[in-house]
């Protein structure tokens, strides 16, 4: 059995290896470092596969997400919900943004933003919904947008976790996750379903306007050379990330049907146990790209499984193991414990196994049955 690793980004190049490398030679003999004909490139190809007017490329994906509030024009006091268990890059840029950042709970089996927990937080002051479509699974899009059209919100999808996931609407339109709000904004860290080799990161939206304002944004509030019309910020994708990505969009279907296959094969593995909850799928159609996967370990025995992959050799992941409203930088008196009863019990419960495009399956056996085992 090849060393398991939570990540295979070596395994995935060798695949990609050629292009990936006549790109960069490219780039180099052409020295179209920023904003070269890779980047125009690998925009309009984005653009096609996820079905959206407009992909702006930018330097990562917490610069995507607050490049998106700004161009909305989101001010200080406004108040944007998002939920409590998530990466913080989100609730970061509301806060350096100086919006009012108000976490909500999650569903306790998708571990996605509640719509219903949305309505209750919603107040005068209220402008935006940032859902995060956390560990490749889509949040439910279909309330979601229902409220912020009855109550006039923006919706700003974090898509970093589910880039190429379909969203079946019950009106039988199907869409790209990110592709539905707004506006949303992607990552392509090197670990995401989609990521380059170094830091980058996107804004979709299929409104003109809002393009044409973020485009400027990107570029320090310029829209003619030269000319400063509003506060932007320096954003940039650099072309050897663009010539990674445009080897790897070909490829990102198959990637992801490849995390599919492997967490179909985990989730029959661990279908019996009665401590072990694996992933739920939010209706019977939504597909889930498996950024990660994630499991629910009862029984208390989460953080002596830990210890025991640990010993075991098997790497895994905690995400999350605080709530955002309690961290430091979060805490805020307008919270109070009692609307967070499934964010503090998810986080003593879930653990994240190896999950990329290479894990073999005697890999995932040895995996699946080292748990198994141990919880038995
Ligand atoms: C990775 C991630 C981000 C931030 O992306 P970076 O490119 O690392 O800045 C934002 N939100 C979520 C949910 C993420 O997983």
């Amino acid at each position: 059995m090849k060393k398991i690793q939570m990540v295979d980004l070596k395994g995935q190049y060798e695949g990609i290896k050629e292009e990936v490398n006549k790109g960069m030679q490219e780039i180099l003999e052409e020295t179209s470092f920023i904003n070269g004909p890779h980047v125009h490139a690998f925009q309009k190809e984005l653009e096609e596969y996820l079905d959206v007017k407009h992909v702006i490329p930018c330097a990562n994906g917490t610069d995507a997400l607050q490049i998106a509030m700004m161009g909305l024009g989101l001010k200080p006091g406004d108040e944007v919900i998002t939920a409590d268990f998530t990466f913080a890059a989100t609730v970061e840029v509301i806060a350096l943004l100086q919006l009012t950042p108000v976490l909500v709970d999650v569903d306790p089996e998708t571990f996605n933003i509640d719509p219903e927990e949305i309505k209750k937080a919603i107040t005068p002051n209220t402008k935006a919904i940032v859902p995060v479509h956390l560990f490749g699974q889509t949040a439910d899009m279909d309330a979601i947008m229902k409220i912020a059209k009855e109550h006039n919100l923006y919706v700003i999808e974090d898509n970093a976790q589910a880039i190429g996931a379909d969203f079946h609407s019950k009106n039988g339109e199907i869409k790209k996750a990110g592709t539905i709000g707004d506006v949303a904004a992607t990552s392509f860290f090197p670990s995401k379903n989609l990521g380059c080799y170094g830091d980058g990161g996107a804004i979709f939206t299929n409104n003109d306007e809002l393009a044409h304002t973020i485009r400027g944004i990107v570029n320090h509030g310029m829209y003619e050379r030269y000319h400063h019309d509003v506060v932007g910020v320096n954003s940039r994708l650099d072309s050897f990330q663009a010539a990674v990505l445009r080897a790897k969009l070909k490829n990102l279907d198959i990637y992801n049907e490849a995390r599919k296959e492997a967490a179909l094969q985990y989730s029959t593995a661990f279908a019996d146990n009665e401590h072990i909850v694996t992933p739920v799928r939010r209706g019977d159609c939504d597909t889930h790209v498996y950024h990660q996967y994630t499991l629910k370990i009862g029984n208390g025995k989460r953080d002596a499984l830990a210890k025991h992959l640990q010993e075991k050799g098997i790497p895994f992941g905690v995400y999350y193991p605080i709530p955002l409203h309690l961290q430091k930088a979060y805490v805020d008196e307008r919270y109070d414990e009692k609307n967070f009863t499934v964010t503090n019990q998810l986080v003593k419960e879930v653990i994240s196994l190896p999950m990329h495009t290479e894990l073999e399956d005697d890999q995932i056996q040895h995996i699946s049955k080292t748990i198994i085992d141990f919880l038995n």
